[in-house]
């Protein structure tokens, strides 16, 4: 070792927070954005910035490997190809060695400011601390009205209640993380994962920025695919709805027939009723056909895990390299 200030690698090293950020094509606001997160990290403590490329086709990587240059608390995680945010952020919690974990967007729709917050409210003993948003800036109106129709919808249905309004942003303490990362499974609906581990939580409040710089990289239909995603990763009541719906039909049909034979004994039988055949037809089909494709999504899951594939293929890794000497 030359000499005790150059920049080392150390296995043991423990920084008290890890701030991990998944990151997809953000080369045009990374730079600005780590200057913010200096900022805010610099008076809490040592810590590392774990970035996760997750197979961006701009210079992100190059970008984060070029800050990495002058400050040495950077690590960066280049993963093989694009795996999605929620298997983003798990490489990085993988990769994690603070004692409190901070996940947060590279957007700047996060603002790094609220985390000496969530760092008090860490301090006062709380496992888990949820930033909750207060309000979303640069948002349309249907996506503030999907997310909340589904944030209410998975609270009424499910057994583990995810809190209002909270995405991904959040610090956890050590043994949270270590619960979140004995969770292996494909199917990787983050916020319900942080959610079913438990411990004690609490929320802070911020206003969520419009994004500094880039796109967003979410639409419609992959937002649908989440939801999708969390209801079945959650909850089994689209299948026990399929059940009822069932038991209601078949209960219907019986009262149903009943009408029929009576009006037949009592009125005799004219062969008629094709509208309401084809009706019935239609509608019971309609109704097969749906269960059928919730039954399907719950078994393409169980496919899927089967598999036993691992979660993620790492093409790189960079860690912080840790002052030995000094502080951080
Ligand atoms: N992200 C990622 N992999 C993806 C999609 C997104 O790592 O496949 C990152 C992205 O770079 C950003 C964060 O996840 O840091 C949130 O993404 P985005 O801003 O697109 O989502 P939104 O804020 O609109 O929910
Ligand atoms: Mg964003």
């Amino acid at each position: 070792m030359p000499d005790a200030l150059a920049p080392h690698f150390h296995p043991e090293y423990r920084p008290t927070f890890s701030v991990v950020i998944p990151a997809l094509n953000e080369a045009e606001g990374i730079v600005g954005f780590h200057q913010r997160l200096v900022d805010a990290m610099a008076p809490l403590g040592t810590w590392e910035a774990i970035y996760i490329d997750d197979g961006s086709d701009d210079t992100t990587r190059e970008t984060v490997e070029f800050l990495r240059l002058d400050d040495s608390r950077i690590a960066l995680i280049s993963l093989s190809r694009n795996f999605g945010k929620e298997i983003a952020t798990t490489a990085g919690l993988d990769h994690a060695r603070g004692e409190a974990v901070i996940v947060i967007d590279a957007d700047l729709q996060d603002p790094p400011e609220v985390i000496p917050e969530l760092v008090a409210a860490w301090r006062s003993g709380f496992d888990m601390v949820c930033a909750r948003r207060r309000t979303r800036q640069g948002e349309t109106v249907l996506k503030k009205l999907t997310a909340h129709v589904f944030y209410r919808l998975m609270r009424n249905t499910g057994r583990v209640k995810l809190p209002r309004d909270t995405g991904d942003f959040r610090l956890m303490s050590r043994r949270v993380v270590e619960a979140v990362c004995k969770l292996r499974e494909q199917h990787r609906f983050m916020k319900g994962l942080f959610a079913w581990v438990g411990f004690p939580t609490t929320t802070v409040l911020y206003d969520r920025a419009p994004r500094e710089a880039g796109h967003t990289k979410w639409n419609y239909w992959k937002l649908w695919n989440l939801a999708l995603e969390g209801i079945t990763s959650f909850t089994v009541m689209p299948l026990k709805i399929a059940t009822y719906l069932g038991l209601i039909v078949a209960l219907l049909s019986v009262g149903y027939g009943a009408q029929v034979v009576v009006k037949t004994l009592l009125f005799g039988n004219s062969v008629a009723g094709y509208p309401s055949l084809m009706t019935v037809m239609l509608f019971l089909g309609g109704i097969q056909l749906m269960t059928l494709g919730v039954i399907g999504e719950y078994l393409g899951r169980i496919f899927n895990e089967t598999k036993q594939r691992p979660l993620y293929l790492v093409e790189r890794f960079l860690p912080a390299r840790v002052r030995v000497a000094a502080g951080e």
